[in-house]
């Protein structure tokens, strides 16, 4: 099936019903598309993902069902089959229905699944991009994921998959990419361990950002010979993104200053937590998510969360 086929809305002869699934970004509510807001704004049935910051669900008009599906909505993570069901039973029913899933659906979301799901079952589905974790990490620390002389590629990749449906690192190493990865902090010591086997030099710089774009966020450069004693000695953990490769080499700026403003100088990663100066504010952030939220209010957006229902 191509990936046209589920994206296209006009040609479809189904009910009324309708499925967005739409990327929340990395956590920072300024960081959602003007897309993703008015979609939410028109949803009757909202599915939030983990990691979705719940910040974001203030742009869900009054009235509107919001139904977690994640294990922090306390559900011990909605099986996949079930959340599927749900979107089409609600699309059948006649509602727009948001699914809401952190960064872009696309990217290791599972969000082409769903979209097979719904296009199998006759459901109209369109996609909304949220910008990706991986992404939204690597601009928190300056660092770009392309570079005219450092990377001329980026390679998204899972290290979550265990033995045969390991990435081929050999090949991923000799093309000289970016490599960022997603969902690697649990298996670190194998992940490090399997780039230097591959062939990746042991002094090859390494990024990584725990909470990344959220008040909580923590930075931390390494090597990759040392990534996973520096993971463990700091406590870093899920969710985080690593960066690894020539762009990651630390240039001593950090994007964002306390005010949530462009700042140069020490980027205060050394020790893993940000220094007072690199913490970013969750008070400034909140301020800005609310100048959005009157913005978009005077634009006649409404805004509101009702109750959850875990009923299909
Ligand atoms: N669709 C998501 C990725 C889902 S997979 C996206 O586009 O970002 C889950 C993994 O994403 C986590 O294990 C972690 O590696 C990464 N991740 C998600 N949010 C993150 C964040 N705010 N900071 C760092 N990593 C994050």
């Amino acid at each position: 099936m191509s990936a046209r086929s589920f994206a296209g809305t006009a040609d479809c002869a189904c009910g009324p019903g309708k499925v967005w699934l739409v990327g929340a970004g990395p956590g920072d509510p300024e960081l959602l598309t003007l897309k993703a807001v008015r979609v939410l704004g028109i949803a009757d049935v909202v599915l939030v993902d983990d990691l979705v910051n719940r910040a974001i669900l203030v742009h869900v008009r009054e009235g509107a069902r919001v139904i977690e599906v994640g294990k922090r909505g306390g559900c011990k993570s909605t099986p996949q089959a079930f959340i599927e069901r749900l979107m089409i039973a609600e699309a059948k029913a006649g509602n727009t229905v948001v699914r809401l899933k952190g960064g872009d659906p696309f990217i290791f979301g599972r969000g082409g699944e769903e979209a097979e799901a719904l296009h199998a079952a006759g459901i109209r589905c369109e996609i909304v991009n949220g910008i990706t974790s991986g992404l939204a990490a690597a601009s928190s620390a300056a660092v770009p994921l392309t570079h005219r002389e450092r990377a001329r590629g980026v390679a998204f990749v899972t290290a979550h998959a265990a033995g045969e449906d390991e990435p081929d690192w050999a090949a991923l190493v000799k093309t000289r990419m970016t490599i960022v990865i997603y969902m690697g902090v649990s298996r670190v010591g194998a992940l490090g361990k399997a780039l230097i086997a591959a062939g990746l030099a042991e002094s090859t710089p390494v990024l990584v950002v725990e909470n990344a774009s959220l008040p909580r966020e923590r930075q931390l450069r390494t090597r990759v010979d040392r990534l996973a004693e520096d993971i463990a000695a700091r406590e870093i953990a899920s969710p985080a993104i690593m960066v690894i490769g020539e762009v990651a080499r630390e240039n001593g700026e950090s994007t964002r200053d306390a005010s949530g403003d462009l700042r140069s100088g020490e980027s205060g990663t050394d020790d893993g937590r940000r220094s007072a100066n690199g913490v970013r504010d969750g008070r400034a952030q909140s301020k800005n998510a609310n100048v959005l939220v009157s913005m978009l209010s005077r634009g006649g957006a409404s805004a509101g969360v009702s109750g959850s229902s875990n009923a299909l």
